[in-house]
């Protein structure tokens, strides 16, 4: 399979796993994605209150989370919707990172944006919707900063990967790819959760993989079987949506997990995390052991 991908990306095979990289492992403050350890990045969908970022942050963290997440400029399908507090939501995420010591994932949504967003965050995102915008990848990539690439949600992988290699080519050598679900005809679901898109990518590529069960599911009940799912498939990390009243969450408040629903999901993956350290994390050893749970 490994060939045929080689193949495939013959003019450009910087994303692909070969022998100069098996690995690559994103520095961010203390932390590494794509390492030995299990990454979770959780907060609100949308930053909203002072509070209610603050509120998060001091929860997640001490459930386990490394990473808050929290959009200041959000990508809304209406213009009526709630578009982010921009600026101030910047801001806030800064001082719940000095508060909560935890780094800062936030989605940047224009080219213009970028230096500010870039000034606040550790992690930049891009957003599904945003996945070949060209010209943001490239202004994205040339803040230094790592960058959180979301599938787009039409994105075959191969589409996928091209836009990480123009993050590369852009010189930034830090990607994390995220599967967040595809449209396919099934409604049941917000999307499809493509996990064989996990395990395809970490046995292809050799950037970290992450899964976002909750814009996957679309519904909060089954956010955790899904991030259960893309610790078995490999994942490096999950980026969850968590709120201090889901229900009345200013977006995505369907598929929000309360501080409680975090709770019971961290600690329902903690075996299969367990299961995923017992080997060396980059080797073979550790697909066979997963494999052999079945
Ligand atoms: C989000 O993370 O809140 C978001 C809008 O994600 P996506 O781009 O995957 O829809
Ligand atoms: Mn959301």
């Amino acid at each position: 399979m490994r060939a045929s991908w080689h193949e495939q990306f013959s003019e450009s095979p910087d994303v692909l796993k070969g022998t100069r990289h098996q690995q690559t492992v994103v520095p961010v403050l203390d932390l590494e994605i794509g390492g030995d350890e299990f990454i979770t990045m959780a907060g609100p969908c949308s930053v909203e209150t002072e509070f209610q970022l603050l509120a998060t942050a001091n929860h997640v963290r001490r459930a386990g989370a490394r990473i808050l997440r929290g959009g200041a400029f959000k990508p809304r399908s209406s213009p009526y919707a709630f578009q982010g507090l921009g600026l101030e939501g910047l801001k806030m995420l800064a001082r719940a990172r000095e508060e909560s010591g935890l780094a800062i994932v936030t989605e940047v949504m224009s080219e213009c944006d970028v230096p500010a967003v870039a000034e606040y965050a550790d992690i930049l995102q891009i957003g599904t919707r945003n996945m070949e915008n060209y010209s943001l990848l490239e202004a994205a990539a040339r803040s230094g900063r790592p960058i959180l690439l979301k599938r787009g949600m039409v994105a075959t992988i191969a589409d996928f990967l091209r836009s990480a290699q123009i993050i590369l080519d852009n010189g930034n050598p830090h990607v994390i790819l995220c599967e967040r679900g595809i449209r396919t005809f099934e409604t049941a679901t917000r999307n499809t959760f493509d996990v064989a898109a996990i395990a395809l990518l970490k046995q292809i590529s050799h950037l970290p993989v992450i899964a976002d069960p909750s814009h996957a599911a679309g519904v909060r009940e089954l956010v955790a079987p899904l991030a259960r799912v893309a610790v078995a498939a490999g994942a490096d990390g999950v980026i969850v949506e968590v709120h201090p009243n889901p229900d009345k969450a200013w977006s995505d408040a369907d598929q929000t997990l309360s501080f409680a629903d975090f709770d019971e999901m961290m600690a329902s993956l903690e075996p299969y995390v367990a299961l995923r350290q017992r080997v060396p994390a980059r080797g073979g050893e550790r697909t066979r052991a997963m494999e052999a749970v079945g």
